[in-house]
């Protein structure tokens, strides 16, 4: 399932509503889905293919045919696609139906009817009428190695393209081009048309440096030429190690569009094991210097690494992983991550020891904070426990938040309780300073199902509305009459101050507690007077009064 809230976050509330209208209206025609993508055809002003790349649960990459995704990340298409997503059942809608209707009529036609029509859309376009005359003198053509490199010329024109409709028509010239250069380009030798591909890839390489295809418009392109670069690389008689160089220099470190995975060209075990000698030779002779804060991020470096780091990875290669993340490292982050790696591997000695590293590079804020939690975990596989918690606690007393809390909490159980009283130092701790961390403290209680203390702290405490509310339901069941104090709160702090904003949240809130309430079947009456109590003290506050109204009729009559 796709993260809605994020991509609400990320379209604003108008576009987020329009995308979920296009659904609503059975405007997206889903054509194909799976786990990692999905394309449809969402009709609005004309059709539009969506097409959505999704990995964990998030949209990697969406793209659209409408003009309004080059100046959005997102465009209503999107996130209509984007809910369908999410939606059981794969229905076809009105979509479809528009699609079908032309067909249907075409089809009715005689051939020389349909010639005239087709004749009449040419003849109104210069740039269709070009392309056809184009390709039937092309069936009739024969072309050498030589005319093929000028048909890339001819696809992939060198010029500044940024309007949307002139970079739309780049690419459909583009793919009509090359399906002729492909066409005559398969009945070259094998190394001949590997050149030719390569070739291309690299003009479309530069050639995107100039047109702004933010819209995506490019992607079948590059799939395509990626397939058939594959399957010619395959049948290439060159040497292993030849080839091992081509796929460093052209896919490890190659194209900044290349979405080929370099393990996809190396088809043989021999291949493999050539490939990894000529990565290593490589990272070899890449000096660095030896003080890690001397050192500039290395891309270069990092992306011949990351072949070497799988392969160690699959062998389990401890010392190999470290060996190669030291080389890189250019951060004291990086040098955490190999303490990391041998604490995960039950190898606490080298741990320590890189984190000792660490620890002797100056450090900013955050990074301290970093090298005192890598510590905690160092000293408790050490068997250091009394430090571990020392260190736990300070970090705790560092910046006494909730969130602090529960990393406190984390480590007490990676780690067995060193201490058995810390929940009431921690306690005593958040009393003592509370009043300044108000919040935590009732979290605190909260967290630990002490209901009747979080009640009492929030009765003589400043707690803001959200906790409030949180509060609120958590104390329906066993003591409804304070639950119903602690909701008039919390919805009279949101509502004090007019904005739509809080308006909604209350309303929300109080719907979320009237279920919780009926469900727990503590009866009408308090719920009656809360509710008419909320719109006696807020008569003046018209919006919120509509709401109330319009929500809750049954108890306010
Ligand atoms: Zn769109």
């Amino acid at each position: 399932m796709l993260d809605i809230e994020a991509i609400s976050a990320e379209t604003g509330a108008t576009i987020f509503k329009k995308g979920e209208q296009l659904l609503i209206n059975k405007k997206v025609a889903v054509k194909s889905r799976n786990e990692n993508s999905m394309t449809a055809k969402v009709s609005g002003q004309s059709v539009y293919r969506v097409k959505l790349e999704i990995a964990d649960d998030k949209i990697v990459r969406a793209s659209c045919t409408c003009p309004a995704i080059s100046y959005q990340e997102f465009c209503k298409h999107c996130v209509a696609t984007a809910l369908a997503f999410n939606q059981q059942d794969d229905q076809c809608f009105a979509v479809e139906d528009d699609e079908h209707k032309i067909r249907v009529h075409l089809l009715q036609k005689t051939p020389e009817q349909l010639v005239d029509q087709l004749m009449d859309f040419v003849l109104d376009d210069p740039v269709k009428y070009k392309r056809l005359l184009f390709q039937i003198e092309s069936m009739s053509k024969s072309y050498a190695s030589g005319d093929l490199s000028k048909l890339l010329i001819k696809a992939l024109p060198m010029r500044d393209v940024g309007e949307y409709d002139k970079v739309y028509d780049y690419f459909q010239n583009a793919e009509e081009v090359l399906a002729v250069f492909f066409e005559h380009a398969v009945k070259l030798p094998v190394s001949e048309y590997f050149a030719l591909i390569d070739k291309a890839s690299a003009r479309l390489d530069k050639a995107l440096q100039r047109v702004d295809d933010s819209a995506g418009h490019r992607f079948a392109l590059v799939e395509l030429l990626a397939e058939q670069s594959k399957a010619m690389f395959a049948q290439l008689d060159w040497s292993d190690q030849k080839k091992a160089k081509w796929v460093i220099e052209n896919v490890v470190i190659g194209y900044d569009f290349n979405t080929t995975a370099y393990h996809e060209y190396l088809s043989t075990q021999e291949l493999r094991v050539t490939f990894l000698k000529v990565c290593q030779g490589e990272v070899d002779k890449i000096e660095v210097p030896v003080a890690i804060i001397e050192r500039e991020q290395n891309w270069h470096l990092y992306q011949l690494i990351q072949p070497l780091l799988e392969d160690a990875v699959s062998k389990g290669d401890v010392h190999k992983q470290a060996k190669l993340l030291a080389k890189s490292a250019s951060s004291l982050s990086d040098l955490v991550k190999i303490s990391e790696l041998y604490l995960i591997n039950d190898d606490e000695f080298n741990a320590q020891d890189w984190l000792l590293k660490a620890q002797k590079l100056p450090a900013r804020d955050n990074e301290k904070r970093e090298l005192q939690l890598q510590q905690i975990k160092v000293d408790s596989a050490l068997g250091n426990r009394q430090q571990a918690w020392d260190m736990a606690w300070q970090c705790f007393t560092q910046q006494p938040n909730f969130q602090s809390y529960l990393q406190l909490e984390q480590h007490i159980e990676l780690t067995g309780s060193f201490d058995v009283d810390y929940l009431k130092k921690v306690e005593e701790y958040l009393l003592k300073t509370g009043r300044k961390h108000s919040a935590v403290v009732l979290e605190f209680y909260l967290h630990h199902q002490r209901l009747d203390d979080a009640a009492k702290w929030a009765m003589s405490n400043d707690v803001d509305y959200n906790l409030l509310a949180k509060l609120s339901l958590r104390l329906i069941d066993e003591t409804p009459k304070q639950a119903i104090i602690f909701c008039q709160r919390s919805i009279s702090d949101l509502v004090q101050v007019s904005n739509n904003h809080r308006n909604t949240k209350a309303i929300s809130y109080l719907t979320k507690f009237v279920t919780q309430w009926i469900d727990n079947s503590q009866g009408d009456n308090l719920l009656k007077i809360l509710l008419k109590d909320l719109r006696g003290k807020f008569d003046t506050k018209r919006n919120f009064v509509k709401l109330l109204d319009a929500n809750f009729a049954d108890y306010l009559d």
